[in-house]
């Protein structure tokens, strides 16, 4: 079995060579975005100096070539999901596509379905007195469009609770689904408490509850950098992630379908590239993903983002998929154990050995705020992210409006998490907290 060095890859990512305040950079803000090998870099680069042009429709050769890398790129990035490309849409990252589907919806709740499919888009419609569940634990991206949904439909939104130990109340999920449910929509890894979700489960609990009628959405943004996914295998009817979580570029994202669902859904945003006839009495769409692509893609990014996958790919075939899993999971076993044993640091949510986490962990330092924690981190060239990381409700639930997260992905050394343990242990005596 061969071990994973993170070592090995470090020089592949030029931006972690870089000192701040003087101090070389200790990186632990990867939930956020992740920093880029060199071979994204190039992609976008030689894809821009060599290639670029506008995809589709072009009747010259460096069009023809831009669309066939842009095609490719979704055959690829894809296959990183364990899907086909034409259950691939190109977004512009995680919240437009969960934008796409609640305005998709939306729009199917005011009779706007797609010939033919009436029925199914008219099943997950909501309307006045149907319910979307939530979990308490989600990102605003995966909250906020589904209030808009349900304050513009007469539906309203239910939670999942989430137990002090971060992970979800199935109990109370199960009774919260009801024939009234039009959409189940979750996070795979939140991105605060770092547990991984029981998707497989929840789906099945959907189904079970409604009869099949309520639309299953996975928040892919923590677990896609971390976890091999198979969506399809997972039995969500969509997904969404975003490039920049994923060593790739910001910019783009991906919402994943099942054939039937994107089939069904009628378009969110309307103009170029997603209709077949246009009069001025009306338009005619594409079949997916191009109804779903309206307007100008974002194309070198998208092939920068299939680059990141296979370079991806290629780290795990050099190691073996289980060495890079194991380095990470190390690393959270480091970070949370690190954190556990500090005198005035409480986690957010702490499910403890049983549950399976990726490498991030939230937690608060006793009379110091999470800015103050952070800026002196900084100062010891330790990057860490501060504040309400878009869920304020789950803040709310665990008794506070703000809190210092630190997250790792596969370029993160055991050194990384020594170097913040030890910065944060001078935070406090810097503060006085615990003497
Ligand atoms: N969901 C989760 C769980 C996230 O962590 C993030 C990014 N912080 C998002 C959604 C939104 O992603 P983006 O800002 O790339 O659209």
């Amino acid at each position: 079995e061969p071990r994973f060095d993170p070592a090995a890859v470090r020089d592949d990512f030029p931006l972690l060579g870089v000192e701040v305040n003087g101090e070389p950079l200790v990186y632990l803000d990867s939930a956020a975005t992740s920093q880029r090998p060199r071979a994204v870099l190039d992609a976008e680069r030689s894809f821009l100096e060599t290639v670029n042009s506008a995809v589709h429709r072009g009747a010259h050769t460096l069009a023809a070539e831009a669309t066939e890398l842009f095609e490719g790129a979704r055959e690829t990035v894809a296959g990183f999901v364990g899907a086909g490309p034409e259950q691939l849409v190109w977004t512009s990252g995680a919240t437009a596509g969960l934008n796409l589907v609640a305005y998709s919806l939306g729009n199917a709740a005011a009779g706007r379905t797609v010939p033919g499919h009436e029925e199914a888009a008219r099943r997950w419609a909501p309307g006045p007195g149907d319910e979307i569940v939530v979990t308490e634990a989600e990102h605003h991206a995966n909250l906020v469009p589904w209030l808009e949904l349900a304050a513009r439909t007469g539906a309203s939104v239910r939670a999942v609770p989430v137990r002090d130990d971060g992970t979800l109340d199935l109990e109370a999920a199960a009774s919260l689904l009801s024939t009234r449910t039009r959409v189940l929509a979750f996070s795979h890894v939140s991105n605060v408490l770092g547990v991984v979700n029981p998707v497989e489960q929840l789906v099945a609990l959907a189904r079970e509850a409604t009869g099949g009628r309520a639309l299953t959405v996975l928040d892919a943004c923590q677990s896609a950098p971390h976890l091999p996914l198979d969506l399809p295998a997972l039995g969500v009817d969509v997904a969404v992630f975003s490039g920049h979580k994923v060593l790739g570029p910001n910019g783009v994202g991906a919402l994943y379908g099942r054939a039937e669902v994107l089939e069904a859904l009628p378009p969110f945003l309307l103009g170029g590239s997603m209709i077949t006839t246009v009069t001025l009495e009306g338009a005619q769409y594409l079949p997916p993903p191009q109804r779903f692509e309206a307007g100008t893609q974002p194309v070198s990014q998208a092939v920068a983002l299939a680059a990141a996958v296979d370079y991806q790919r290629a780290v795990t075939d050099r190691f073996g998929a289980t060495a890079v899993l194991d380095h990470e999971r190390a690393l959270e076993h480091r970070l949370r154990h690190g954190l556990r044993g500090m005198p005035g640091i409480r986690l957010l949510g702490d499910a403890g050995e049983g549950a399976e986490r990726v490498a991030l962990q939230a937690f608060e330092v006793e009379g110091v705020h999470a800015h103050d924690v952070g800026q002196l981190l900084d100062a010891r060239g330790v990057a860490v992210r501060v504040g309400h990381h878009c869920a304020q409700p789950l803040h709310r639930r665990f008794g506070t409006t703000a809190s210092v997260r630190a997250s790792a992905a596969l370029y993160t050394t055991e050194a990384d998490v020594d170097v913040f343990l030890d910065a944060l242990a001078g935070v406090r005596s810097y503060f006085g907290v615990g003497r």
